[in-house]
């Protein structure tokens, strides 16, 4: 229901869930955030509120410098942890809004590939199948794309790759995303709320957008994988 993204410099995992704190008037029923930290991806994640997670990682904390978060309003598989974002599937993390419509499908074909699915959740094909794309020699930007030309439905996605510790990718159709400018940061929310404790100066993704973040910037491209340029505008959104 609510993704928020950091890539940058300083240490992102405090910051991610304050940020999930503020989208939590969205109303949420389980949370969750990954880093890559020494290029190793790890998770906490957590059924209820956000003060769980918070729970969580003062036990075990997160360290690393890019991560995303995310809370969840299931759709596809009860609100437990185990259904909780973000999923993993061989080095890949992703965080969803919204609702894969031909994730059954897609699953199935996957399955049939050889996958084996640990979740209920519509959201876990995305892992899945990016996975899959990497496997088969793919970079990870052309996963993305390839990826992106397979799934239907509404979503805004957040996702990392182990084996890229500097890189956030996103794409949005449907439910609004925004990427945020910092110093030396690059941000990812899902409302200008979410962003408003880092920078009020932001870019909402177009439907059919997808981006690539970097501690330097961001790069916006079409469907197809051309760029395109979006407006910056400065929001007004109180931090
Ligand atoms: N459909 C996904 C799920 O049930 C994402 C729901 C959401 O937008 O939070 O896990």
């Amino acid at each position: 229901c609510g993704i928020v993204g950091i890539v940058g410099i300083k240490p992102v995992s405090e910051r991610l869930v304050d940020a999930l704190k503020r989208l939590e008037y969205r109303g949420y029923d389980s949370a969750g955030v990954a880093t890559i930290h020494d290029g190793v991806l790890e998770r906490r994640r957590a059924e209820g509120k956000l003060v769980n997670l918070d729970i969580k990682l003062r036990g075990e904390p997160l360290a690393g410098t890019i991560g995303i978060a995310h809370t969840r309003w299931a759709t596809h598989g009860a609100p437990t942890e185990n259904n909780a974002h973000p999923h993993f599937t061989d080095g890949v993390a992703v965080v969803h809004n919204g609702i894969i419509e031909n994730f059954s499908e897609l699953k199935d074909e996957l399955i049939a590939g050889g996958a084996t699915f640990s979740t209920q959740t519509d959201t876990e094909v995305v892992a899945q199948l990016l996975a899959r794309l990497v496997r088969d020699g793919l970079s990870q930007r052309a996963a993305m794309q390839a990826m992106l030309r397979r799934v239907t439905g509404a979503y805004a996605l957040a996702v990392i790759f182990q084996d890229a510790p500097n890189t956030i990718m996103a794409a949005r159709s449907g439910p609004p995303l925004a990427v945020g400018y910092g110093k030396g940061e690059m941000f990812l929310g899902s409302d200008a709320i979410a962003l408003s404790p880092f920078t009020n100066e932001i870019t909402y993704l177009v439907d059919g957008d997808w981006a690539v973040l970097t501690a330097a910037g961001v790069e916006i491209l079409d469907h197809d994988g051309n760029p395109v340029k979006r407006a910056k505008q400065v929001s007004v959104a109180a931090a």
